[in-house]
């Protein structure tokens, strides 16, 4: 999972979502779930928007891996009507995480604060650490234990998709080294895609953020050469 910056809509978009809001505001009888069930063209519009805010080749904003498939509300719809057009609300998600995962889920703590990540809103890694070696995330906050819960993040398949992803994500950035001395830039631009552009962008994120932390020699261990590279300057203004 990692921070997705949210961009704002067009305005005629905005406006009808606001419309859309108002509509359920007035009327406590209208289902919130089939007014929007029947704004297609709302609808596509989020989703519009939302697949140019993904990682990657449009995936899914909580396990990074999978097509995202559908537009999810954070807060779900059942919890809070008034969201259900609140672009604020909006992520794309897969449909494993959507369906199989979090449904209505959405935990607060005592106070009513929620215990799920809105990757829009805040930086995951605030509250998760991913350990590169196994592939797995480590809570760092109680919305970070709770959130790997309702999500999933340590289920197998993402687990081993993320051990993977560390292997291709070195192999390319050795690969871009080589041809940044040399200055080939077309070379340089294809692998910075293969980097860019593979599922799980959590990977390659938290190899960035470790190789500038404390205990980036020990993160690195015997790959000096890889914690050199991803410390230049030069690579990291592209990821
Ligand atoms: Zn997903």
């Amino acid at each position: 999972m990692i921070y997705i910056r949210r961009i704002p809509l067009p305005a005629p978009l905005a406006d009808e979502l606001a419309m859309l809001t108002g509509v359920l505001a007035a009327q406590a009888s209208v289902k919130a779930r089939d007014l929007w069930g029947r704004a297609r063209l709302p609808r596509r519009g989020i989703r519009d928007v939302l697949n140019r805010m993904a990682p990657g080749h449009q995936r899914c904003m909580y396990c990074g891996d999978s097509e995202g498939t559908s537009v999810d509300h954070w807060e779900p719809i059942s919890r809070n009507r008034l969201r259900t057009f609140d672009w604020l609300n909006h992520l794309l998600a897969c449909s494993y995480c959507n369906s199989s995962q979090k449904g209505s889920r959405f935990p607060v703590d005592a106070s009513g604060n929620p215990l799920l990540i809105d990757p829009s809103a805040e930086d995951p890694f605030d509250h998760l650490a991913l350990s590169l070696s196994l592939g797995e995330y480590r809570p760092r906050t109680d919305k970070g234990t709770s959130t790997i819960s309702v999500l999933g993040l340590n289920r197998a398949v993402l687990v081993l998709g993320r051990q993977q992803a560390r292997t291709v994500a070195a192999q390319a950035l050795r690969a871009w080294y080589a041809a940044y001395r040399v200055g080939d830039g077309l070379e340089q631009q294809r692998h910075i895609a293969t980097v860019r552009m593979q599922p799980l962008a959590d990977v390659h994120q938290a190899m960035l953020r470790y190789a500038l932390a404390p205990g980036a020699e020990h993160v690195f261990a015997g790959e000096t050469d890889l914690l050199a590279i991803l410390r230049n300057p030069d690579l990291r203004v592209l990821l």
